[in-house]
Formats: C-alpha cells, structure tokens, sequence
C-alpha cells in the first residue's frame, strides 16, 4: 500500500481505479482506513498529493476512530465495561445477590446486573441476559415506534417482527409486514426512527426511486445525516452472539 510520511505518522492507503469511477473519492472510515476510488488510469502522483494536502483532515478522522474502537475493541460483558446502548457507552455493573437467577436494568446511565454470585464473572451468562433484555427491550420500543409514524404518515402496515439479523436494518415485505432489528436499540434513537420511517415508506412505494425519498425526507429530513451515522458506525453494533 502506498504510504506518506506526514507530522511523524506514516499514512497508509489504498487506491481502487475502475473505468466505472468518474471522480476521485477518498473516505477514510474505522473499517477500511484510508481509501482513495479513482477513474483509470489517474496519475498516482496526483493522488499522493491530495492526500498530503487532506492530510491534517485525514488524521483527524484517523485518531476519531482509533479512540472509538480503543474504547471497545470488542463487546466484553464484564463488570466495568461498557456496552453502546442508544448510541452512548453506557458502563456495566455487575452486583452479587441472593437470588438463584439475574436481572438487568437500565438504571440511568448504567446498565445494572445482578447475578448469583458464582455466575458475575460468566461472560456467557451476562451476555445472554444481555441480548434477551435487548430484544425484549426491541420488541416493545420498535413496535411503538412503529405504530407512532404510521399514525403520523397515514398509512396501515401488518405484522412487526423483531430480528437480530447481522447486516439488515430492516425491511418491508410485499404484503406490508415490516421486519426491524433489534441492535437499533444500540443506535442513536433519532437513527432508528430513520429506518422505521425508511421501512414504513415502502408501504407506499416498494423502490427506492426519488419519489420513495421525498416520503422519508418529509418525516425525516436529516435521514443523510442519519444514513452516514449507520455507514459509519454500523460495525459497532455488530456485537457478538
Ligand atoms: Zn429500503
């Protein structure tokens, strides 16, 4: 990979040319670092210069990512750590008590554990109190959300179902039975009502054509904003199973 030495960090990136690229696009991002599309045939030395002219830009962005994923490398479920919970690392505390079973609660800005005592240092056991808590938690706040905007948008929908698909936000079937998944509790809860509206407005129009997009821009009129935030930060939700 081409590299550039700049304020003693060395900035390595990849460059994809294809005869289907008209312009030069350089995104940097946690998952891939720094990436530069180009039309064929485009001069590398070009492409070295703007990178050294993006430079304190792309460091920026650089360090954004680093510190996010230093702060969670991987989703650990053990007292002290912190989980993303709409779309905040909200920090775990895992307490011993008599009970013979657990219990989770989101207690402001901690997420609270009780366990049996022989069971608070079980990675498997937290995590799968954890996920059930999440998807109960999913069901009941999605459903609503659900219910709220098709109110606000006029429209009838069938069933709602909950997953827990690893790629899929949602999605709306022919027949109008919306499926949402349940890590959009661990986005940011303006980004899920970005999807609910997204699903909802295939209701009216099954595509993704300019008109689809003026549906959910009128109920939604930062969804770029929120469409950046899943590109972005998507992979962090990504949590173990
Ligand atoms: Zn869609």
């Amino acid at each position: 990979m081409p590299r550039i030495r700049i304020q003693g960090v060395d900035i390595e990136y990849r460059v994809l040319k294809t005869r289907r690229n008209r312009y030069v696009r350089l995104t940097v991002s946690g998952k891939n670092g720094v990436r530069i599309s180009a039309p064929w045939g485009y001069p590398e030395r070009e492409l070295h210069a703007m990178v050294r002219e993006k430079a304190p830009w792309i460091l920026d962005r650089l360090n954004y990512y680093r510190d996010l994923e230093q702060q969670q490398p991987r989703w650990r479920y053990a007292d002290g750590e912190r989980l993303l919970i709409q779309g905040r690392w909200v920090p775990l505390r895992v307490t011993p008590w008599e009970r013979n079973a657990g219990r989770l609660r989101l207690d402001g800005d901690i997420l609270d554990i009780s366990l049996p005592r022989q069971r608070t240092d079980d990675e498997d056991v937290i995590r799968d109190l954890f996920l059930r808590w999440l998807r109960r938690w999913a069901m009941q706040d999605l459903t609503q959300r659900v219910t709220l905007y098709a109110r606000e948008m006029r429209l009838q929908h069938g069933r709602v179902t909950i997953r827990a698909q690893r790629s899929k936000w949602g999605s709306c079937s022919q027949n109008g039975n919306i499926s949402l998944n349940m890590r959009l509790m661990l986005a940011p809860p303006e980004v899920a009502d970005y999807v609910v509206i997204h699903e909802l407005a295939h209701l009216r129009e099954l595509n993704h054509s300019p008109r689809f997009w003026r549906i959910v821009e009128r109920y939604c009129p930062e969804r770029s904003e929120h469409q950046r935030w899943l590109r972005e930060h998507g992979w962090l939700l990504e949590m173990d199973e």
